[in-house]
């Protein structure tokens, strides 16, 4: 049963996953019924990245991904229930919530169909009666000829209406409303023009922008969703991958149980794992002026430190200076030496240096250096 099961499995798989998958033989049966295709793979490493996995690799992963964006029911992330319906009654009335007098645009998503050129969408909208498109959250004149660069993905919205939020417009609004919901497919944006608290107007791009939706709405909340797409789903791309591992699963950093060598005992007293150790007095110079200028107390125990004193201490105080007093030449050290904090939580950080002084970089390092890998490792 397992070797009819796994043939006939294999038989549903394009050639490129079969030759990861291997061949077994037809079982002496003449007739088999009834048995649904098991999913059976060998363990093995095939020594490629972590974005490989059992899924992309049978290529299931793909399948599923349709399968959740086309038939999942969406929910709404805040207020965990599923989407329904909206009228634009409801829709206006969400409009009609901003502070009355707001200057807002009325927008409705589109997309070049496949194979259209600029020219011809262009053309299509003007024939339609709009005079005005918001590429990349700027508002162009179509007949201007607006920049729009069919190799570039542009975010692209019909600007349907610019109203003025008051309820005395209610009717002019509803009307928009359900233009915009007929020309994005049911969705709509709404950007709203907003200063930056000071009395400066911000630049449109920067305006906040409201999805309200036609048949993705939460009944809660009333915020509104755009329908989901496969790529949503998918741990290789921006859209759908985790933030904190950008999808890889796993993530390098500071295990802070590594550093400490007894947590009963002191900063002073050697609590932590530094180098150079504590008898050197540069190292000990360091950890007084850190705890000066933190308010860390040096001599109590380190697991009785609070949660934030904690925090001071293995994550950092960002980006400040913490000027360490000089040395005199009998201490055998060298002129004063501003270390950045915290030199004590950071052994690694010592050792490289300057580099690994700012956590920040090194993240974006990181993050720079995803693309091949993605590239490769779609697989
Ligand atoms: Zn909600
Ligand atoms: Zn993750």
């Amino acid at each position: 049963l397992y070797a009819e099961g796994q043939r006939r499995y294999v038989e549903s798989l394009s050639p490129y996953a079969r030759q990861f998958v291997g061949q077994v033989p037809k079982p002496v049966f003449e007739r088999i019924e009834g048995l649904a295709p098991a999913v059976a793979i060998e363990q093995r490493s095939t020594g490629s990245t972590p974005r490989s996995t059992v899924g992309t690799l049978t290529e299931m992963y793909d399948f599923f991904r349709v399968l959740a964006a086309r038939l999942g029911v969406m929910h709404c992330p805040d207020c965990s229930v599923p989407l329904g319906v909206q009228t634009v009654d409801e829709s206006v009335d969400r409009i009609l919530s901003v502070p009355e007098g707001s200057r807002l645009l009325l927008l409705a998503p589109v997309e070049l169909k496949v194979g259209q050129t600029p020219e011809s969408f262009l053309a299509g909208l003007k024939a339609a009666g709009f005079v005005r498109l918001r590429i990349d959250g700027t508002t162009y004149r179509i007949d201007q000829n607006p920049p729009l660069n069919r190799k570039r993905k542009n975010r692209l919205e019909i600007v349907i209406d610019r109203i003025t939020a008051k309820p005395s417009e209610r009717s002019r609004i509803a009307q928009s409303v359900e233009a915009a919901f007929e020309a994005g497919s049911g969705t709509m944006l709404v950007a709203r023009a907003v200063d930056d608290g000071h009395g400066n107007p911000l630049a449109e791009a920067d305006w906040p922008v409201e999805v309200h939706s036609r048949f993705l709405a939460c009944p809660a909340c009333g915020q509104g969703f755009r329908p989901l797409e496969p790529r949503e789903f998918s741990f290789n791309s921006p859209l759908g991958w985790c933030e904190v591992c950008d999808g890889l699963g796993t993530r390098t950093g500071v295990e802070h149980q590594a550093l400490v060598r007894d947590a009963s005992l002191s900063l002073f007293e050697g609590a932590l794992e530094l180098w150079p150790d504590l008898s050197q007095p540069l190292s000990r110079a360091m950890l007084e002026a850190l705890c000066t200028a933190t308010g860390l107390p040096g001599d109590v125990p380190l697991n009785e430190l609070s949660g934030l004193q904690q925090r001071v201490l293995f994550e950092g105080t960002g980006e400040r200076w913490i000027p360490v007093p000089r040395l005199t030449a009998s201490d055998g050290a060298g002129s004063r030496l501003p270390a950045k904090t915290p030199p004590a939580s950071k052994p690694e950080a010592q050792a490289e240096g300057a580099h690994a002084l700012k956590p920040e970089a090194q993240a974006e390092g990181a993050h720079a250096s995803k693309p091949e890998a993605q590239a490769e490792g779609n697989r």
